[in-house]
């Protein structure tokens, strides 16, 4: 259909997000997709099946803005037993539609037109544009391959007068690194005696391998007291199309979320937050994440050992990077595009995720699949880079 309607776009350079292109190809492909981050495998039916009584008993209206009280209570005991912080069910936590919603909102309703947010690239490809739609300005601190670990004097030399908001993200999507107890006191120290507001996007909280804990932005009382921590049950129970999650942070910047998702999103489908939170009351549900996907990451590195990609460390998330340098000349886009079409098996470019473009020649593989998905995918790869395969 036609338009009469000039456009001046308000994003004439944003292009389609690199999950929905990667996802879209392979399908067009028919290659094993291990682009976009979620479970090929389903959840537990114990879950459907809450979901299923409550809409049957009439569960099906508007929740509570802030999300149902049933599961802003599990949420806050959850973070309590897990970090020892304690949030206020009624005013320091709000269900949102993801997390993804819930970063948003949380940019929106601190930053200003004018105001600087610091964020780590490789950096998760919702924040900047959010960030952009405010009015705001994105100042890149780099993760450096191959370990990504953040390098505090950098930091130091990029924070100013203008820093509103510095975002935080561990486990790290897309290198599987991790902030550390000493990452956190170095960030308390940086940000100590200003009106910089951290928000910590904590998706993947329950999956850090080895043994490692996750170093809650919450469990550390300075960052918490001026911290939105964002975190998301679409990671925790293979329900990412279910699109909920939550916020905690202390009442006055809660307050001000709340202004905003109100009339953002108002509220969150009712029937889920209640399966959600009757599911949730066995810890084990969460905390047996680890080791489960542990066991799919060493699975998954053993079928790519004989493969001539350099797997680097992985010690979080459900994503395992690997550099292809000496296997090919293309740039990491035109590699994936490439490994797509006619290698049959979809990944995603890191560059994508540098704002200059930042090429070390990385690929993201998504291991939150079956087990025959991973063997297909690593026969094909044998197939095409191992001559005796
Ligand atoms: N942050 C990170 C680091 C993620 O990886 C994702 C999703 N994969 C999100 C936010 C968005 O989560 P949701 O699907 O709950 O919106
Ligand atoms: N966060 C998921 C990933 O990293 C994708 C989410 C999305 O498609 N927006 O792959």
């Amino acid at each position: 259909m036609e338009t009469p309607v000039r456009i001046d776009s308000r994003f004439p350079n944003m292009g389609t997000t690199i999950f929905t292109v990667m996802s879209k190809l392979a399908a067009e492909c028919g290659a094993v997709n291990l682009s976009q981050g979620f479970p090929d495998f389903q959840a537990e039916p114990a879950l459907f099946d809450a979901m299923h009584r409550h809409m049957l008993a009439g569960r099906n209206q508007y929740a509570p803005m802030a999300g149902l009280p049933e599961l802003r209570q599990a949420i806050v005991d959850k973070v309590a037993a897990l970090y020892g912080a304690t949030y206020d069910v009624e005013s320091e936590v709000t269900v949102t539609a993801g997390a993804t919603q819930a970063i948003f909102t949380a940019i929106a309703a601190f930053v200003r037109p004018g105001d600087e947010v610091l964020v780590f690239e490789p950096v998760y490809d919702s924040y900047v544009p959010a960030i952009e739609t405010v009015g705001g300005t994105a100042v890149f601190a780099q993760l450096k391959f191959p370990d990504y670990a953040p390098d505090w004097e950098q930091v130091k030399k990029l924070i100013s007068p203008k820093t509103r908001m510095i975002v935080v993200n561990s486990p790290h999507n897309p290198t599987g690194s991790l902030l550390s107890a000493v990452d956190l006191e170095k960030l308390a120290e940086m940000v100590r005696g200003t009106d910089i507001v951290i928000l910590s996007d904590e998706v993947y909280e329950h999956i850090l391998f080895d043994g490692e804990q996750h170093a809650s932005l919450s469990g550390h009382p300075e960052l918490a007291a001026r911290s939105i921590v964002v975190s998301s049950f679409g990671k925790t129970y293979h329900i990412t199309g279910w699109k909920i999650g939550y916020v905690v942070g202390p009442a006055a910047l809660m307050a001000e979320f709340r202004k905003v998702h109100q009339f953002n999103v108002f509220t969150v489908h009712a029937p889920s937050q209640l399966a959600i939170a009757e599911y949730m009351q066995d810890a084990s549900r969460h905390l047996g994440l680890a080791a489960f996907y542990q066991e799919k990451r060493d699975f998954f590195r053993e079928l790519m050992a004989p493969t001539p990609f350099r797997l680097l460390p992985c010690r979080g998330t459900y994503f395992q990077l690997a550099s292809y340098a000496g296997l090919s000349e293309l740039g990491d886009r035109a590699f994936a595009e490439w490994l797509t079409r006619e290698v049959g098996v979809a990944v995603i470019p890191v560059s994508v995720f540098n704002a200059d473009g930042r090429d070390d020649k990385v690929v993201r593989f998504c291991f939150a699949k079956r087990e025959e998905t991973l063997v297909a995918a690593s026969q094909r790869l044998l197939k095409a880079f191992v001559k005796s395969a």
